[in-house]
């Protein structure tokens, strides 16, 4: 049976890392066996210009009929407003795809140096379709308002459902990791009602897992913890804004955003996505890094059911950022983008 892949390139440095990615995918597909077809369509700036939105819709249908997706980095903060086509077309596939779960592993690698020194290991599951960034689905109105000029409101949903979904997610992502440890994030001794039913509903999930060690930290201390002793943590569960936040920290202290892979699912879709931007000073300049989006690719294939192709691709691109001949200039290497994928591609062949 064919896996059926959509490629979605994006803007700034999307279409250079977008390329690399997909070589390596079908390269990795190929050595193991795994037939599969990328197609490509247009987003951003290029879907704008040709059809006057940044998503058209024949690109959500696509994606959703597709096994998977590897969506690269989109500049929506640049974009015109949504009455002039301007969406952001990760906030719609998150909707269109139902995916509740964001996985953001920040995992340093021995070569490349870190900002405190030490070394990172943790996966961040993150709630992918609400929280403070729920105007994609509020029902009963906007979810930001100014109720008299000079007070804004804004509104923060959570859902039990929601909130036992990317529990039960980041649990059963723990079972299959050696520390076996859940950090849960909260700020309930103040949001008591919304981190309150977060929290109750990780605890009621939590349960049902004996042999993982949970602790519950908060935000602030959680900011903290994570540059004293990153080594204190293994699968973080956070609500959205949370989630994001820290992944950024994370992903700093593991080696910088150049490394950060995601991969956004739900139960039927799977959404591969670099965790950085489009990084528009980068742009067309052959030195952007692709290890995020490569490593978001790994991801997706592994959550496909093509273990061996994935862990093909993270050797291969451990390799490569082994040597700084092979990595990229934001990790002190002295390689093009091209350069490295070209590595990547050669382990790739040389095989595991
Ligand atoms: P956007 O508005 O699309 O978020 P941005 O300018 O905020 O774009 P980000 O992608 O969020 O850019 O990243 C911030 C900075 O981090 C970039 O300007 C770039 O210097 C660096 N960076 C991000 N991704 C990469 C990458 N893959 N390789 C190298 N550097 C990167
Ligand atoms: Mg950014």
């Amino acid at each position: 049976m064919t896996l059926h892949l959509l490629a979605l390139a994006g803007d700034g440095i999307g279409p250079e890392i977008t390329r690399a990615t997909c070589d390596l995918v079908r390269a990795a597909c190929d050595a193991s066996d795994v037939e599969v077809s990328i197609s490509e369509a247009e987003i951003g700036f290029d879907a704008l210009e040709r059809y006057g939105t940044t998503i058209p819709e024949d690109v959500i249908a696509r994606a959703k009929a597709a096994d998977g997706v590897i969506l690269g980095p989109v500049s929506h903060n640049a974009y015109p407003p949504i009455s002039e086509g301007g969406l952001n077309p990760s906030g719609v596939l998150r909707k269109a795809l139902n995916l509740h779960a964001n996985i953001r592993p920040a995992r340093s690698h021995p070569a490349v140096a870190t900002p405190t020194g030490q070394a990172v290991d943790m996966v961040i599951v993150r709630e992918n379709l609400e929280g403070f960034y729920a105007d994609r689905n509020m029902e009963h109105g906007p979810a930001e308002f100014m109720p008299v000029p000079g007070v804004a409101l804004s509104m923060r949903r959570i859902t039990e459902a929601n909130s036992r979904a990317i529990a039960e997610t980041g649990y059963a992502l723990a079972m299959r990791r050696t520390a076996k440890r859940v950090a849960v994030i909260h700020k309930a001794n103040v949001l008591r009602q919304s981190d309150g039913l977060f929290l109750d509903t990780v605890r009621d999930v939590a349960k049902g897992f004996p042999e993982i060690e949970t602790e519950e930290v908060l935000i602030d201390a959680a900011a903290a913890l994570f540059v004293r002793d990153p080594s204190r943590f293994d699968v973080v569960i956070a609500t959205n804004m949370y989630g994001d936040i820290l992944s950024d920290l994370a992903s700093e202290l593991a080696g910088g955003l150049g490394l950060a892979a995601s991969l956004n699912h739900g139960t039927g879709h799977a959404v591969a996505q670099a965790q950085h931007g489009s990084a528009p000073d980068l742009a067309g300049q052959d030195i952007a890094n692709p290890a995020s989006l490569i490593g978001s690719a790994a991801m997706l294939l592994d959550h496909l059911g093509h273990p061996a192709a994935a862990r093909l691709i993270q050797a291969a691109l451990d390799a490569a950022l082994s040597r700084s001949e092979t990595r990229t200039p934001d990790l002190r290497g002295t390689a093009r983008t091209s350069e490295m994928t070209a590595a990547i591609l050669s382990h790739i062949s040389d095989g595991p």
